[in-house]
């Protein structure tokens, strides 16, 4: 699913947010660990502003968890703390409510002290699309949520998810838009699989990919593909096909007179790069 984002989609994404957080202790920022940068908002900040916070990097099983490690102490000097998640799976899940209870101690603390008894905190997941927070809220409430609203006759109002005894999450996530007027940005999350390829053709977003690995992940691309000899100079266009037809050949990607199929060459390098087959890749770090 790709969401076009208009100034008007903006404001009202802004507006929802801005509502919502009213009903809330504590935002739940989800970006992706692959990269961290490019999958949050340029507005964020500014969004959020005076609410407790809690970045989770998701997909971590994906990403290089050195540079995961890295993200978490950047976030830390900027007063955000963070976890490493994977909500596929629920790895590190278990942590949030405990972290969640654990930042926002002193107010459940002041509610002590005036005799109340503490209700369970209440959060909202917020996050650009396909950063997985549907998957997230559906890992944390146990269950099924966007298949029970769907169903005919059952109302789809906001409603709280209980997350054991003393965490409620609201059942619909904040969405927030990318920062996609950079070229950089919109390449980067094509790349991750966030941006599906209607929007950027299938072929560009694969150059980039190999430029990116050349650079960075030479050993994992040659490994998987089994490739032999990296591009001279990951600048030079001409280089960057000719590792696309090495790769190409490698996978029979051939049509009649022997030539690779790029686009079929293409779809393979993104499809296994997404399941994490060239290993744990991140593409930003601090
Ligand atoms: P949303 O648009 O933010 O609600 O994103 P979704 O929850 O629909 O997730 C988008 C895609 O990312 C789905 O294919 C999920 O299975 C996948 N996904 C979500 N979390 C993880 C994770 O921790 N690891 C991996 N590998 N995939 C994930």
């Amino acid at each position: 699913m790709t969401i076009q984002w208009f100034p008007g989609h903006m404001t009202r994404a802004r507006r929802e947010i801005q509502e919502k957080l009213k009903l809330i202790d504590i935002a739940i920022e989800l970006l992706d660990a692959r990269v961290p940068l490019s999958s949050r908002n340029p507005m964020v900040d500014e969004i959020l502003k005076g609410k407790p916070r809690l970045i989770l990097l998701n997909k971590a099983d994906l990403a290089d968890a050195r540079t995961t490690e890295k993200w978490r102490a950047y976030f830390a000097d900027m007063g955000i703390p963070s976890l490493a998640i994977d909500a596929s799976t629920g790895n590190r899940v278990g942590e949030i409510p405990v972290k969640v209870r654990e930042l926002l101690h002193d107010k459940i603390a002041r509610q002590i002290a005036k005799g109340m008894t503490p209700r369970p905190v209440r959060g909202l997941i917020v996050g650009i699309p396909n950063v997985g927070k549907s998957t997230l809220i559906n890992r944390l409430a146990g269950r099924n949520i966007a298949a029970t609203g769907d169903r005919p006759g059952v109302t789809k109002g906001q409603q709280w998810i209980k997350v054991g005894t003393e965490m409620e999450l609201l059942d619909t996530p904040g969405i927030l838009w990318p920062k996609f007027e950079d070229q950089l940005v919109g390449f980067k999350l094509a790349m991750t699989g966030a941006i599906r390829e209607q929007v950027l053709n299938v072929e560009d977003v694969a150059y980039f990919a190999i430029k990116e690995l050349a650079v960075h992940y030479w050993d994992e691309l040659a490994e998987r593909f089994g490739l032999t000899e990296p591009p001279r100079d990951p600048e030079d266009n001409n280089e960057l096909v000719r590792v696309m037809e090495d790769i190409g050949r490698k996978r029979g990607c051939l049509v009649s007179g022997g030539r690779v199929d790029l686009e079929k060459a293409s779809g393979i390098i993104l499809r296994e790069l997404r399941a994490g087959n060239l290993g744990r890749i991140t593409l930003e770090s601090p």
